[in-house]
C-alpha cells in the first residue's frame, strides 16, 4: 500500500484501508454502499458553509482545470493546480485550520487569460452574468482584504462581520446573540439547539432563519441525500430502518425537535455493526457556536479493539467517582457511555478530505446526560497516519531524551489510541451543569474549554493505577509516553501548523497550548516541565510525571468548574492567556526544523472507491478499490456529487 499519494503546500494525502469490509454480510455491504452515496451528495453544502463564493470559485477552477487551452507546462499552471488542490482540500477558500484566506501564488493577469482560454458554456453559468462570477470569483481570490477569514475570534471585532463564513448574512453579532437568548426558555430542561440547522439572514430589517431542509435552503442537496436514505433504509434492519426514517423525516420538516428524536435514537442503538453520521452536527465553524457544518461518516465496528473502549465504558461510573472535580459536577449516575472503536468506510463533508480521528456524538447536553453518547474512535484512519509517518525523522529532531523516544517507539500508537479512547468516551460524557446553566455561556470559548476538558480527563487518567488493573497498558511508561508528546506538541511542534507572525486560532490547537502552557507555568517552581536548548535548539522535557499528573486534575477541577457554572469570564482569561498567544522566536525555530524534516504539517484523505456488483438492479455484491488519486477524486465527486446552484 502507497499511503502517501500526493503533497502540495502544507499538505500531504493519505490513503486508508478498511479493513474487514470484504467479510461484511451482504446487507452490510449494500448498506454501507447506500450510506456512502448519501454522505457524498453533501459535498456541495460544506463549500457553500464556508463561504458563499466557494461553490463558484470551484466550479470556474475546475472548468478552467479541464477546458482551459493552455500550456500546462509552466510554472505559473503549477501554481494554479496547488491552488486549486488547497481549494478542494479545505473545501473554500480559506484554510481549513488557520481559517486564513489562500494567497494565490500566480497574477491576476494570468488567471484572467485562464479564463479567457476557458469556453464559455464550462464556466459556471447559474452564478449570474459571466462578468459578475469573473468580478466576484476574482475578487475573492485576489483581494487580499476581502474576506480574509473564515472565522475570527479575535477580541474587540464583531466576530460575524469579521468572518467570511456563510451563516448569517447581514445580521451583526449583537443582533445574533439577542435573537438565540430571546429563543431560549431558562426553563426548558429539554431545550433543542437553536440556530444549528440554519441561515440567519436579515430580510427587511427583520431576522429569519433560513432552514436547511428539503423545500427550503440546500434542498436540492438534501433531497439527494434522503433519496439514498431510503434506499439504505430499505435495506437496514428494524432498529436502524426507523432511525434513518427519523432522519428523513428531519431532512423533510428541518424541525429541530425531530433532530433531537433522532439523536436519541441513533445514541441508544448500540447494537447495529454499521453505523453512520450524516446531517448537521459540529458548531466549530460558526464563531458563535450556533450553526453546524455538513458532514458524514460511514462506518462499522472494529470488533477486536472495540473490546478495549468496551472495558473502559463498562467503567465508566468508576471514572466518574474518582475524577478530580468537585463533587457536586460529577455525575451521580453516568448513562450509556457507548464506546467503540470503528473502521471508517467513507468519509464526506466536513470529515473530508480532513478528517477527525475520534467523534463523540451527540452535542446536545441535555441528550448526553439523559440518554448518554456514542463514542468513537477510528482505529484505520490512526493507522494510517501512524504507517505515513514511520521513519520521517520527526522523533529525531524535536525529542531530548532517548528514554522519552523508546517510550514513543513502543507505546506511541497504544497511548494515542487510550487518549482518543478516554477523551471521546469518558472526557466529553462526564460532569454536570449547575442548575440553571445552559450550556451555551461560554460562547466563542466554549468549543476551546470542552476539547480542554476532555483532553485532561484523558491526560490524568491515562497514568491511573486503573489503567494497569484494567490491563489497558502494561506499565505507566504507554502513560509517559503520552505526557512527553503532548507536552512537547503543545508548547511546541504544534506551532509548526501555523504561519509565521500568526497566533493559534483552531480550537483543538488551541486547547492543548492551554493545557501545556498553563502546566508549564503552574509547575515552574518544581521544575515539572523544562525548556531545554542543546546546541541551539529547543527541547521541551517533563521532569517530574507525577507531578504533571497533579497539574492536570488541579486544571480539569477549574475548567470544569468554569462549564458547570458557565463562568464565561475565567473561561476566556484561561484561553486567552495561555491559549493564544505564540512566542515569535520559538515558533520561527519550529518552522526552520520542520522544514528541514520536509514533513507537511497537514494531512487528508482520499476515499476508497466502492462499486457494486449488480444483478438486474439487485446489488448482490460491493468491491472496494484502493486506487483513486486525489484530483481524478475531487473532479469525480464534482462530476457525480454536485447540487447545489452556485448561489444558495
Ligand atoms: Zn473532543
Amino acid at each position: 500500500m502507497k499511503w502517501i499519494i500526493d503533497r502540495f503546500d502544507d499538505i500531504r494525502i493519505l490513503r486508508y484501508e478498511v479493513p474487514g469490509f470484504e467479510s461484511l454480510s451482504l446487507e452490510e455491504k449494500q448498506l454501507i454502499y447506500y450510506l456512502n452515496q448519501a454522505a457524498l451528495c453533501g459535498r456541495d453544502i460544506i463549500y457553500d458553509q464556508n463561504g458563499r463564493y466557494n461553490l463558484a470559485v470551484r466550479r470556474t477552477l475546475e472548468a478552467i482545470y479541464e477546458h482551459a487551452e493552455t500550456d500546462r507546462n509552466t510554472p505559473k499552471w503549477e501554481a494554479f493546480v496547488k491552488y486549486l488542490k488547497k481549494v478542494w482540500f479545505a473545501n473554500g477558500v480559506h484554510h481549513h485550520y488557520s481559517n486564513d484566506k489562500f494567497t494565490p501564488e500566480f497574477s491576476l493577469d494570468y488567471f484572467q487569460s485562464l479564463i479567457g482560454a476557458t469556453p464559455e458554456n464550462e464556466l459556471p453559468t447559474d452564478y449570474g452574468t459571466k462578468q459578475k462570477l469573473i468580478n466576484d470569483v476574482t475578487r475573492i481570490i485576489f483581494d487580499k482584504t476581502y474576506i480574509p477569514k473564515r472565522v475570527d475570534q479575535s477580541q474587540g471585532t464583531d466576530m460575524l462581520t469579521a468572518s467570511g463564513m456563510n451563516y448569517y448574512e447581514g445580521v451583526t453579532q449583537a443582533e445574533a446573540e439577542a435573537f438565540y437568548a430571546d429563543m431560549a426558555n431558562p426553563a426548558d430542561t429539554e431545550p433543542i439547539s437553536y440556530g444549528l440547522n440554519s441561515k440567519l439572514v436579515k430580510k427587511d430589517g427583520r431576522l429569519e432563519e433560513k432552514v436547511w431542509r428539503i423545500g427550503g435552503m440546500y434542498s436540492q442537496a438534501i433531497e439527494k441525500i434522503v433519496g439514498w436514505l431510503e434506499k439504505a433504509a430499505g435495506v437496514a434492519q428494524p432498529i436502524q430502518k426507523a432511525i434513518i426514517e427519523k432522519l428523513i423525516s428531519y431532512y423533510k420538516s428541518g424541525d429541530l425537535r425531530e433532530f433531537d428524536e433522532y439523536s436519541i435514537m441513533w445514541v441508544s442503538d448500540i447494537s447495529s455493526k454499521v453505523d453512520f453520521v450524516n446531517g448537521f452536527i459540529e458548531v466549530y465553524g460558526d464563531p458563535l457556536g450556533y450553526k453546524a457544518s455538513w458532514e458524514s461518516l460511514v462506518n462499522f465496528r472494529n470488533e477486536e479493539a472495540t473490546k478495549r473502549t468496551r472495558i473502559i465504558s463498562e467503567n465508566a461510573q468508576w471514572f466518574e467517582d474518582h475524577s478530580p472535580i468537585e463533587d457536586k459536577y460529577k455525575k451521580p449516575e453516568v448513562k450509556g457511555v457507548s464506546a467503540k472503536v470503528i473502521t471508517a468506510a467513507i468519509l464526506a463533508g466536513d470529515c473530508y478530505p480532513a478528517t477527525p480521528i475520534g467523534i463523540n456524538l451527540p452535542n446536545s447536553d441535555w441528550i448526553r446526560k439523559e440518554y448518554g453518547s456514542k463514542s468513537v474512535t477510528i482505529e484505520n484512519i490512526t493507522d494510517a497516519y501512524e504507517a505515513a509517518a514511520k521513519g520521517d525523522g520527526f522523533r529525531e529532531e524535536f525529542v531530548l531524551r532517548a528514554e522519552d523516544r523508546e517510550r514513543m517507539d513502543k507505546y506511541g500508537s497504544l497511548a494515542d489510541n487510550l487518549h482518543t479512547d478516554l477523551h471521546e468516551c469518558l472526557g466529553h460524557g462526564s460532569g454536570q451543569l449547575a442548575p440553571g446553566t445552559k450550556g451555551d455561556e461560554l460562547k466563542n470559548y466554549g468549543s476551546v474549554l470542552e476539547e480542554t476538558r476532555a483532553d485532561l480527563f484523558a491526560l490524568y487518567y491515562i497514568a491511573d493505577p486503573k489503567m494497569i488493573e484494567l490491563g489497558l497498558i502494561p506499565s505507566l511508561d504507554a502513560a509517559w509516553a503520552e505526557y512527553s508528546k503532548y507536552i512537547m506538541n503543545g508548547m511546541m511542534t504544534q506551532l509548526a501548523r501555523i504561519q509565521a507572525g500568526k497566533d493559534v486560532e483552531q480550537a483543538h490547537m488551541r486547547n492543548r497550548k492551554l493545557i501545556s502552557e498553563w502546566c508549564f507555568k503552574e509547575g515552574k517552581a518544581d521544575n515539572v516541565i523544562e525548556k531545554k536548548v542543546v546546541d541551539g535548539k529547543t527541547y521541551v522535557v517533563v521532569n517530574d510525571f507525577g507531578k504533571l499528573r497533579e497539574l492536570f486534575g488541579q486544571l480539569l477541577r477549574e475548567v470544569q468548574r468554569i462549564k458547570s457554572e458557565g463562568d464565561y469570564e475565567a473561561g476566556k482569561a484561561l484561553v486567552e492567556t495561555y491559549g493564544i498567544k505564540v512566542d515569535p522566536e520559538l515558533h520561527e525555530e519550529v518552522l526552520k526544523r520542520y522544514a528541514g524534516l520536509k514533513i507537511e504539517p497537514y494531512s487528508g484523505f482520499v476515499n476508497p472507491r466502492y462499486v457494486p456488483v449488480t444483478d438486474g438492479d439487485q446489488i448482490v455484491d460491493v468491491k472496494i478499490f484502493y486506487d483513486s488519486e486525489y484530483t481524478a477524486q475531487m473532479l469525480e465527486y464534482s462530476r457525480n456529487y454536485s447540487f447545489l446552484p452556485s448561489r444558495n
